[in-house]
């Protein structure tokens, strides 16, 4: 041999400092003799061609494990060429995935058991490679018993190093491996406990009387997985008669001999000694078992004599019969396209199948997809470890269930390993793929699956919902705590969801999982083998899901026309028709998705938005959340829990832009130019689950220790002594951040004043909206320009004095209440605040409610004057003088507003110390009370369901000054000149209605204003209009809260509600003092003549005349091509009582005339020719046209309105077009004769009323007569009736 190089020197030197490290000495005959380093460079030498190989390098375990973190292979052999060859065959069936990188290292390790190491819990089954450094776990396609033990080399290999902390990783021997010694010594470990005589081999009678050994031998028909049941680990394996079908179990369970597991292959012969029966003591079942001295032999047939097994232990091969190849699964998988008969229960196939795997699906849950087609669970099976089932790898599966579309929704045929099943891996995977094990302790997914026995749909569910509950959440709360089982105190998140939707689905009484029937009866019987096709019975998807799904079932369907009546849509202008269309909404409910859909939420309170919100990793989804009682939600506890919600409205808001020129055009959909949605949720408190309870929000904001309210000396002691007003004013208009206050907070200070914080009760006094101010944040007060400021601010009332608490805690009583009784009233006056909210403190907006308690909170903080630090709002010098605004107090970012009660709930004790609460209560006014004249005061409070919303026009006097600087207001779906009209009414039927007017830039904040939601206006302005009508508007100071949802079951939610009931039936002389609330009413009335009646077409946009399919109008010319029909009539109608002028428009004014709608059209469109045609009462036939002769159609009206047919009686709904207040007080009452049908009537009359017409009836004979009958039974006080012959 030629004298070594130096390269091959230094491989030398470093190869005996790995043996000296790694290799452990051998115990000689005359003691420890070194590490055996010749032996393997001999092993080295003679697998390398003679050569070492110097390009390679030795890898202790140790450092396997912690030095390589990415999967890796090495092969000693192998040239280049060889190995991307090898590479990229493994590739075949997943070319994306790149292949195991090489690595050039040389492993040399003990292969064990196991049994040898200290720790005796490590004999699981699984073999190890060792070294003195470490030992870890390995997996072998092939293994002989004699390795066990022996020193080797491993040629080839790969390492999948361990994904997260719940699995080591291992090694994947991928070529047998070269024993280091000479065969001779391991020929020793070998059991020689040899067949002496040839004994019976199942001779059970005997067997049981004598309890003598046995030998049996025969092929192996099946092997069942290895199981670890209360810390112990065995196997159950099937022997064959030799000459017969019958088979015999036999149960593994001595820990050396598990090895025996990776060994066994089926349909090879084996003979087994010294083996005793025994039996399950539940079912009587009798098996053989293995004794400590039980050995596993090749079978030998010339050692045997064979003697047939007693009848007792026999068992048929029930499954042998029914074996599938592949071949046969994928006509399966056409079959299964074809059936879809869900309702039915199937049974499953058992089949066997060679596949790769192709994705881990979830490991956890034990599903793998195979060739991408096919979902592998092993759930039912064993889930050890897994090891080897990467992408990549060839498994054989025997004696599977084939199952065909478990889950409607799960897209794979799904082949379920039970117990009975065999899952051998044939090659390993060649990619560089993950090992993702399955956590087999607090693993939910198959703690569930044992608890409630649950078949292959329900657990395919569980894992769906389990998974994206997993992805949503565990970065709110982490893994762990979400996942917690019930086995531990405290369930988890997941399991106090999931627990409740499988109790609804599960029978009631789960029939526990025998794992020994099912491995051992004879005829098989396992949670597999039926099914029924499960459709999902609720989903809980992601919110952006949830938001997509909603968005897409809102425009579902839709057609502009829906949302507009014919008969008004025909005669409205352009302008009117889209900002009709402009916004509507859609709502719906769990039951509404196709399965129920759950949400899940975390709460939270967005400061951007003033918002309370449901969150997950996905997205956010506003949400309105409202008490049963009609109390508004104050909660603030429950920020940042997890809510689950099943009974809720989801509500989509639909915006679109359109520019539909007339009705005509609104089935083509070219006109809608834009649509945008925004989504929100409604639900009650009392429908909420909390799933995950927050933790404090101040114990919280106590740890991260940020504050930015700590005015403290400069030292850091406590300002005891009195500030001057204006040293603490100057201080808080400090430009400058408080940027040491963390140490103020966190260092320097004793740990108890660190804990240490501030707090103060208050009650609400007033509340005011959420709008842009002109304030300015401080600490932008040194940029330049300014801008308008989201803000609110409230009115509250002090309670008592600030507390310092030394650690925070949840206060049940309320001290301050008690113990300030008699602080004496005049101190209560300068204790009233105006708090301003900016910034972050807008999240408190959600939470802030008139007449709640509540507790601000100062984390790390002693200073008890923090709340004193009053100053003028930060409103821009330039622009107001300061001397005009009000002292306020802003709330700082890092204060804690904590909800205690509600004035309402004080006891008695507490009212009384604070006898000064009542009589602040601000005060609600009925809407009746809001209408009537007498009524003063110009800001209002009350409460009403909202009957109608609708879209018009901008108030021209009602523009805010904050629109000027609203261009670039983010989320504002509506134009800025539309306003919101809200028709209000005091009770469901009362009918006395109140429209409120908000403009459409306050409209960002409002949610949850829809038809039939019950709502409390806070401090509107009461106006009255022109024709004196009640009305009032939202202004800055206003503010409204939900106080009940709407009932969800509208049908068509965005038609205009109140249609129902029929107004009643009044006379037109007791309209004066009774009705002027009314919305309206009906009278029997008799039509005496028409005083005006004008028919006409208009121009879409400018409502100038439309003549002859062009506007008239021309300078400048108008584009327009579409004229809409309008007609009006002013009629004189009398009931006997009175008389009334009415109004007539469009469709109402055919009506009127008593024509049938057909003729109504026919005499509109003779209009269009013409432009506009109009007659006046009284007018001599040819005057009013000098020019040109009578007009036929003119003509025509003339003589029909002149037609003694026309002046019949009538039913007349109306309204009140003017309110009577309007009308000059009454002219004196007088005596005029009235016909009405038969009768005449002579009765005082007073000043006519002018109505506005809503619907004309015909009534015919027979109904005359009956309300006449009626009325005279009803009226004999109001007039005189002379009989008529
Ligand atoms: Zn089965
Ligand atoms: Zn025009």
């Amino acid at each position: 041999m030629a004298q070594p190089s130096a390269a091959e020197e230094r491989w030398l030197e470093a190869a005996r400092d790995f043996a000296r490290r790694a290799l452990p000495a051998c115990e000689g005959p005359g003691g420890p003799e070194p590490p055996p380093l010749e032996a393997v460079l001999r092993c080295l030498r003679s697998a390398g061609g003679g050569d070492l190989p110097l390009g390679y390098s030795f890898i202790s375990i140790s450092d396997l494990q912690h030095q390589q973190c990415m999967p890796c292979c090495s092969h000693l052999t192998w040239s280049t060429n060889e190995f991307k060859e090898w590479a990229h065959q493994g590739q075949g069936s997943l070319p994306m995935q790149s292949p195991l990188p090489r690595t050039y290292l040389i492993l040399v390790g003990y292969l064990t058991d196991g049994r040898q190491e200290h720790d005796a819990k490590l004999v699981d089954g699984c073999l190890y490679v060792k070294d003195n450094t470490g030992i870890i776990p390995c997996e072998l396609l092939h293994f002989e018993l004699e390795w066990l033990e022996s020193l080797f080399l491993f040629p080839s290999w790969s390492y999948i190093p361990q994904t997260d902390r719940s699995a080591v990783g291992y090694v994947e021997i991928l070529a047998d491996p070269v024993p280091v010694n000479l065969p001779k010594e391991v020929c020793d470990n070998i059991p020689v406990t040899y067949l002496a005589s040839a004994e019976p081999l199942l001779t059970s009678r005997i067997a049981c009387k004598k309890r003598s050994k046995l030998t049996v031998a025969g092929e192996l028909v099946r092997l069942g997985p290895l199981l670890c049941i209360h810390h112990k680990t065995f196997f159950f394996l099937f022997l064959k008669c030799l000459t017969s079908a019958v088979w015999v179990p036999v149960l593994v369970q001595k820990p050396n001999q598990l090895a025996w597991h990776h060994i066994l292959q089926l349909g090879h012969r084996y003979t087994i000694t010294s083996l005793s029966m025994t039996s399950l003591k539940k079912s009587g079942q009798r098996m053989f078992v293995t004794s400590v001295s039980s050995c596993l032999l090749p079978y030998c047939a010339e050692q045997v004599r064979e003697q047939p097994p007693d009848s007792d232990l026999q068992g048929e091969s029930t499954q042998s019969s029914s074996l599938e190849t592949a071949e046969q699964l994928s006509g399966s998988l056409e079959v299964g396209v074809e059936e879809e008969r869900p309702r039915s229960t199937k049974e499953s196939k058992i089949i066997s199948y060679v596949g790769t795997v192709t994705k881990i699906l979830n490991g956890q849950a034990g599903l793998f997809l195979l060739d991408n087609k096919v979902c592998l669970c092993l759930a039912y099976h064993q889930l050890n470890f897994a090891r080897g089932l990467r992408p990549g790898a060839c498994v054989e599966l025997i004696d599977v269930h084939l199952l065909q579309k478990p889950l409607v929704s799960f897209p794979f045929i799904v082949l379920g390993a039970c117990l009975s099943s065999t899952v051998v891996l044939k090659s390993f995977s060649r990619l560089s793929t993950p090992y993702q094990p399955p956590a087999s302790s607090r693993n939910l997914y198959l703690q569930l699956l044992f608890r409630y026995n649950l078949g292959m749909p329900l657990y395919l569910w569980l894992v769906s919902l389990l998974e994206t509950f997993e992805e949503r959440f565990s970065c709110f709360f982490g893994r762990h705590r979400l996942l917690r089982s019930s086995t531990h105190r405290n369930p988890g998140a997941a399991e106090k969801f999931l627990v409740p939707l499988l109790q609804a689905v599960v029978p009631d009484r789960v029939e526990a999982r025998d794992i020994y029937n099912e491995i051992l009866e004879k005829i098989h019987h396992c949670p597999l083998q039926k099914y029924l096709s499960l459709n999902p019975p609720c989903q809980a998807p992601s919110l952006s899901v949830v938001c997509c799904v909603a968005e897409e079932k809102s425009w579902e369907g839709f057609s502009p026309s829906q949302l507009l009546s014919p008969l008004e849509a025909q005669h409205m202008g352009t302008q009117e028709l889209n900002r009709r269309l402009a916004w509507s909404y859609c709502t719906l409910s769990a039951e509404s998705f196709q399965p129920r859909l759950i949400l899940l939420g975390v709460l939270r309170v967005s400061s951007r938005s003033s918002s309370l919100q449901l969150q997950d990793k996905s997205s956010a989804l506003p949400c309105v959340i409202t008490h049963k009682d009609g109390s508004p939600f104050a909660r603030t506890a429950l920020i940042g829990s997890l809510l689950q919600v099943e009974n809720y409205q989801l509500v989509v808001e639909r915006f679109l832009q359109t520019d539909f020129p007339s009705w005509e055009h609104l089935a083509n959909l070219e006109h809608v130019r834009g649509k945008k949605n925004s989504v929100y949720v409604q639900f009650c408190f009392e429908d909420v689950q909390v799933l995950h309870a927050a933790e404090g929000q101040i114990q919280k904001g106590l740890r991260s220790g940020n504050s930015s309210s700590l005015r403290r000396k400069a030292d850091g002691s406590l300002t005891s002594e009195p500030e001057t007003p204006k040293a603490k004013m100057l201080k808080l208009e400090d430009p400058k951040p408080d940027t040491h206050q963390d140490e103020n907070c966190q260092g320097g200070q004793s740990s108890a004043e660190r804990a240490s914080c501030v707090s103060r009760l208050f009650v609400v006094t007033q509340k005011e909206g959420l709008m842009l101010r002109n304030y300015q944040l401080r600490r932008e007060e040194d940029g330049e320009g300014w801008e308008l400021q989201s803000s609110f601010q409230s009115t509250v009332l002090w309670l008592g004095r600030p507390q310092l608490w030394s650690h925070p805690r949840e206060t049940g009583n309320l001290p301050e209440l008690e113990e300030t009784g008699c602080d004496g009233e005049e101190d209560l006056t300068r204790q009233e605040v105006l708090l301003l909210f900016m910034g972050k403190s807008l999240r408190w907006f959600p939470f802030l409610h008139l007449d709640g308690l509540y507790r601000f909170i100062v984390p790390c903080c002693s200073d008890l004057e923090v709340f004193d630090k009053l100053c003028f709002p930060p409103v821009p010098a330039k622009s107001l003088s300061r001397s005009s605004c009000p002292l306020c107090l802003p709330v700082q970012d890092t204060w804690h507003l904590q909800h205690e009660t509600w004035v309402s709930c004080l006891t008695e004790r507490q009212l009384a110390a604070r006898s000064v609460l009542t009589g602040m209560d601000q005060r609600i006014s009925s809407i009746p009370e809001i209408l009537h004249n007498s009524f003063t005061g110009s800001l209002v409070s009350f409460s009403g369901e909202i009957v109608e919303r609708t879209l018009c026009a901008s108030l021209k006097n009602e523009k805010p000054f904050v629109t000027v600087g609203l261009r670039k207001q983010k989320g504002s779906l509506l134009a800025a000149d539309h306003s919101l009209k809200l028709s209000v009414s005091a009770a469901p039927d009362s009918g006395v209605v109140m429209d409120i007017y908000i403009a459409a830039t306050y409209l960002q904040h409002l949610w949850g204003l829809l038809p039939g939601a019950k709502i409390l206006f806070q401090n509107l302005e009461r106006k009255i209009s022109r024709f004196h009508n009640v009305y009032c508007t939202y202004i800055a100071s206003s503010c409204v809260s939900i106080i009940s949802l709407p009932a969800l079951h509208l049908p068509f939610p965005s038609s205009p509600a109140g249609e129902a009931s029929s107004p009643s039936l009044v006379f037109l002389s007791s309209l004066q003092p009774h009705l002027q609330n009314l919305p309206q009413a009906r009278i029997l009335c008799h039509l005496s003549c028409v005083r005006t009646l004008s028919l006409q077409w208009v121009c879409s946009l400018c409502s100038s005349i439309f003549k002859e399919g062009r506007c008239t109008q021309h300078s400048p010319p108008c584009p327009s091509h579409t004229g809409v029909r309008q007609a009006s009539a002013w009629v004189l109608v009398e009931d006997g009582t009175g008389e009334a002028l009415v109004l007539c428009k469009n469709q109402h004014v055919g009506a009127m005339l008593g024509l049938s709608l057909l003729e109504w059209e026919a005499l509109q469109n003779c209009v269009q020719s013409r432009g506009r045609v109009s007659i006046q009462h009284g007018e001599a036939t040819g005057t009013g046209c000098v020019e040109e002769p009578e007009d036929l159609i003119a003509c025509y009206l003339r003589n029909l309105c002149r037609s003694p047919l026309i002046c019949r009686p009538i039913l007349l709904d109306f309204s009140l077009s003017r309110k009577p207040s309007k009308i000059p007080q009454p002219a004196p009452l007088q005596l005029r004769n009235f016909r009405c049908g038969e009768v005449e009537f002579v009765s005082q009359v007073g000043p006519r009323p002018s109505l506005l017409c809503l619907n004309v009836e015909e009534v015919e004979q027979g109904t005359l007569s009956y309300l006449n009958s009626e009325r005279i039974r009803r009226t004999s006080s109001h007039c005189q009736v002379v009989a008529t012959a």
